[in-house]
C-alpha cells in the first residue's frame, strides 16, 4: 500500500528525473523545495535520486530502472 505522501514523493522524483533543476515543493511540509542528487548506476540500469527538502529536513530516495520505465 502506498499512501498518499509517498505517491507525491514519487510524484517529485519523476519530475526530477525529467529535469533535475525543476523547483518541486516539499512533499512533507509543502514550504521548502528539494534539493535534488542524482547518481547513475556505473551499469547505466538505473538512476537513483536523493532528495531532501532545504526547509524540513525531509529526505527520501528513490531509485529507477531506466529499462522499464518508471512502474
Ligand atoms: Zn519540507
Amino acid at each position: 500500500m502506498v499512501s498518499h505522501k509517498s505517491q507525491r514523493w514519487i510524484v517529485a522524483a519523476k519530475r526530477l528525473t525529467e529535469d533535475p533543476k525543476d523547483r518541486v515543493k516539499c512533499p512533507s511540509c509543502e514550504t521548502g523545495y528539494l534539493e535534488t542528487t542524482t547518481a547513475d548506476f556505473p551499469d547505466g540500469s538505473h538512476t537513483d535520486v536523493y532528495m531532501k527538502c532545504s526547509e524540513c529536513g525531509s529526505a527520501n530516495v528513490l531509485t529507477y530502472m531506466k529499462d522499464q520505465g518508471a512502474e
